[in-house]
């Protein structure tokens, strides 16, 4: 186990995020170790807004055992989505395709139910296992109240590793759905940013409305709404994170969109 003090803006994808004591788990024992004390858990930093004085819970970061998988048995909760992805379709494996693209840590998204037009976490999982009130408990996807990049854990509840559900197919058919789902990400930004800022209300694209009231290109500091794509928040270079809630801030006086972040603390 390792225990360090670090900036969380170099394990978030936006690159914004103050000071924090960051504990790195590799096996069941050192993960119980950690969350003795008050907590939040880390995955691939994709979904944050972390502000710039910090966090003061541990924030665990899953390492060692929990970066370990196998494609038909237990895939451990650090692992990288995209890995899975491409390995799953190498290995003829069909029902993550819809997930390419999405820069999550596998327990990161379990827990938002990651997912695209083209399918959603939820559809991919067997059985989950999550680390909760000083023991692993295993559940079915039907106990987790998944819904629209949501789920229902239990309390405190960590992601720690999951089955999937992945059926045999030809290696070109799973190539084809994949260069398809690839294709309608197009249009996203290759900068610095965390994704989908705000949750598209029913029937409508956050990005669109915000195309339309001019918003593109609105800057403050380094954070830029993208030209690219009106819903994502693109970080130039030495975003703060009190930068990117301002432009937040500006766009919510125009327009009454939720956030789709997580803000820590
Ligand atoms: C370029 C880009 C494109 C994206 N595209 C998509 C997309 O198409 N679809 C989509 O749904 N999302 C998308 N996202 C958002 C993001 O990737 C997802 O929300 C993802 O599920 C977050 O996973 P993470 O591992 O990065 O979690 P983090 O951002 O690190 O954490 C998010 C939440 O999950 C919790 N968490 C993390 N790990 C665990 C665990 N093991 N157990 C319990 N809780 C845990 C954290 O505590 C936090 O509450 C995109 C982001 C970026 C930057």
């Amino acid at each position: 186990m390792r225990v360090e003090r670090v900036l969380l803006k170099d394990y978030t994808t936006l690159g914004v995020g103050g000071p924090a004591e960051l504990w790195t788990v590799e096996t069941r024992e050192e993960l119980k170790r950690a969350t003795e004390a008050p907590y939040r858990v880390l995955g691939n930093g994709s979904n944050l807004l972390v502000l710039d004085e910090g966090v003061p819970e541990r924030v665990i970061r899953l390492a060692g055992e929990f970066r370990t998988y196998d494609l038909k048995g237990w895939v451990g909760a650090g692992t990288l989505l995209p890995l899975l992805v491409q390995e799953a379709a190498r290995a003829g494996l069909s029902g993550l395709e819809g997930l390419l693209g999405i820069p999550a840590q596998v327990g990161g998204a379990v827990k938002m139910n990651a997912g695209t037009r083209f399918g959603e976490m939820a559809d991919a999982l067997e059985a989950v296992e999550v680390f909760h009130d000083g023991a692993f408990h295993v559940y079915c996807p039907e106990e987790l109240g998944f819904g629209y990049r949501k789920s229902h854990l239990p309390p405190g509840g960590i992601v720690t590793r999951v089955r999937l559900k992945l059926k045999e197919r030809p290696k070109e058919e799973i190539l084809r759905r994949m260069a398809e789902v690839d294709r309608a990400r197009k249009g996203q930004p290759k900068r610095k940013s965390a994704g989908c800022v705000f949750k598209n209300p029913p029937g409508q694209s956050a990005g669109r409305l915000i195309d339309e009231r001019g918003l593109k290109g609105l800057r403050v500091g380094d954070a830029m709404i993208s030209l690219e794509h009106g819903n994502f928040i693109v970080n130039l270079g030495q975003a703060r994170a009190k930068d990117v809630l301002e432009l937040v801030r500006r766009v919510q006086e125009e327009l009454p969109l939720e956030l789709e972040w997580e803000v820590w603390p």
